[in-house]
This record gives structure tokens, C-alpha cells and sequence, in this order.
């Protein structure tokens, strides 16, 4: 081959191999020049759009817990209140189990206070539950009251929540019903935070010391069924005493039935034999002694006679 024949030969390979380089970045479709549909195109974008962006976080975000609202089971459980060694211990604390119950609508209220009991501090009490209580009684006197109305009257007025309560209620048939365990206060008596609200010869008003104490944390309430003063009760057909000396300006009272006498003397000495409670009438008293009251009036004669119709010898005579 001459010189020129090699130059056209190197030549021509040169070019061939620039050509197969330039082919290598000709896109495709212009070197075929064939159109690709558009959608196809823009999904590619697409794709590459969607894949380019950070990955959606498959975990959903943690979303802060609500501070959750305390299950009323899980209500701190306050510390147990002394009690004497002669009284039963309930199983469980009145208190916390009270204030549970207090919290619930009234449908659930009802239901769960008739669901509540607790082994009765008097031997054959039935218990009627009521959370109108306070911790800390430390019994000094037995309060007798009547009720100034029915059984039934009484004990919804005791269930109700906010209202006035006793440990005790004896009913006409001599039935005890219990309300309220005796190692708590009842609302049977009260000075409502003020000593002149209370009378001035209150035996139970004060502690040791002279300072004013509320009387329903020193003492154990009864209450019995009886109208009280019946002279203007056109409605009572029961029986009646009648007393000479018109106490409280009354003289027509309903009569305590016999079963009711003597179901009140059992109680009130076994109270006062478990509490250490002497039985005279500085520490068996009547609630007219401590408020403005007129109850449980003449026709109850815990140690005197009465001086009426029918004349009934005292449920403690006196030596
Ligand atoms: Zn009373």
C-alpha cells in the first residue's frame, strides 16, 4: 500500500469510530425518530418526581396521649381512719368508696349506693347505706331524735347526697336500720362551723380543752320513726300521748310504740357498752338539748316518769 492508501484507510476508521461514538449519545427517539406518546413521557416524570421526594413516613406521627382521666377505681386510696378495737373494720374505706359514688350521675349514684354494705356495728341492724358522713367520730353521747315523718321519708332524705344523716333509724315494727357505720360522724346534730349556732348548754360542742367541736363527731345519732307533736296533724289516726305539762307549747304527741321502746333500750346500751358511754342523762340525750329542736320530745321518757295520758314508767329509771 502506498502512503496515500494508508492515510484514506486510517481516515476512514477514524471517522467510523467518531460515528459509533456520537450514536452512543444520540437519544433514541431521535435517532430512530420515533414519537413517543407524551403521557408516556410525563409518567416518567412523574415517576421520577414521586420517587425523588422523601418517602411519606409509613409510622403514623406519635400524636401526644391526652393526660387520661383517672378511672375512679384508680382514685389514691387515703389513709385508713383509727378506730376503736371493740368496733367490726370494714373491709374497705367508706370514705374513698363514698366519694366515688358521690361522683356518679344520679341513675349510677342510686345504684351503686344499693349495691354498697358493710357489716353493721349493732348485731341485727339492717343496713341502709348513706355517704353523708365524716371520718373521726369519737362517740361521747347517744343523740335520740325522731324523724317528724315515715321510714321511707327519712332514709331518701339520708341517701341524698349533701343532706343530713344518722348512724341509726328505728322503725315502728321495731326494726333498726343502720346508715351509718358508728366509727364515722352523721349529720344528726350540727353547729355548722359556729358555736352559737349550737345552744349554749350543749353538752358535746366542746372537747376537753373548752374549744368548740362539732357534736355529730362526738356522738352517735338514733333516729326514731314518730311524727313529734301531732295537735295539728289532722292526717295522724295513730296513737297518742297526751302531755300535761305541753312541752315545746304541744300537747298531742304520737306514742312511741312498745316494739320501738324496747328496741331503742337494746340499742342505746349496747352502743354505750361498746363505747364506754355512761347510761344517765347527761350522755342519753334528747337533740332538743344541742339545737333549737323539739325532738324526740315528752312522749320519749329515757329516766324520768311521764305526767300525762298514758303515764309510763322511764325507759332507765334513776335511783
Ligand atoms: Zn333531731
Amino acid at each position: 500500500m502506498t502512503p496515500r492508501a494508508y492515510q484514506l484507510v486510517i481516515i476512514g476508521l477514524l471517522s467510523a469510530l467518531v460515528t459509533q461514538i456520537a450514536l452512543l449519545y444520540v437519544p433514541a427517539d431521535r435517532l430512530y425518530d420515533v414519537p413517543r406518546p407524551a403521557g408516556v413521557v410525563y409518567a416518567q416524570v412523574i415517576s421520577v418526581q414521586v420517587s425523588s421526594t422523601p418517602p411519606p413516613n409509613p409510622q403514623p406521627s406519635p400524636t401526644p396521649s391526652l393526660t387520661p382521666t383517672p378511672a375512679v377505681e384508680n382514685l389514691p386510696t387515703p389513709i385508713p381512719t383509727m378506730q376503736p378495737e371493740s368496733t367490726p373494720t370494714p373491709a374497705m374505706d367508706l370514705l374513698a368508696q363514698c366519694r366515688r359514688i358521690d361522683a356518679l350521675s344520679e341513675y349510677d349514684r342510686v345504684r351503686a349506693l344499693s349495691e354498697l354494705t358493710w357489716q353493721p356495728d349493732y348485731q341485727g341492724a339492717v343496713v341502709i347505706p348513706s355517704c353523708n358522713l365524716i371520718a373521726g367520730n369519737e362517740p361521747k353521747a347517744v343523740v335520740l331524735h325522731y324523724t317528724g315523718g315515715s321510714l321511707s321519708g327519712a332514709t331518701n332524705r339520708f341517701q341524698s347526697p349533701d343532706e343530713a344523716s344518722a348512724h341509726y333509724v328505728v322503725d315502728r315494727d321495731g326494726t333498726v336500720y343502720q346508715l351509718v357505720p358508728e366509727r364515722y360522724g352523721a349529720y344528726h346534730v350540727n353547729c355548722y362551723s359556729k358555736r352559737s349556732f349550737c345552744l349554749e348548754t350543749c353538752p358535746i360542742c366542746e372537747d376537753e380543752e373548752g374549744r368548740f367541736v362539732e357534736p355529730y363527731v362526738q356522738s352517735i345519732g338514733i333516729e326514731i320513726v314518730n311524727w313529734g307533736p301531732v295537735d295539728e296533724n289532722a292526717e295522724f289516726a295513730g296513737p297518742l300521748y297526751e302531755d300535761y305539762q305541753m312541752a315545746f307549747g304541744h300537747r298531742y304527741w304520737e306514742e312511741y310504740t312498745p316494739e320501738q321502746i324496747a328496741a331503742v333500750k337494746a340499742l342505746v346500751e349496747d352502743i354505750c357498752a361498746r363505747w364506754g358511754i355512761p347510761l344517765d342523762a347527761e350522755h342519753v340525750i334528747g337533740h332538743s338539748l344541742i339545737n333549737r329542736k323539739t325532738d324526740p320530745g315528752p312522749a320519749l321518757n329515757l329516766f324520768w316518769n311521764r305526767y300525762g295520758v298514758p303515764a309510763r314508767e322511764a325507759i332507765w329509771p334513776q335511783p
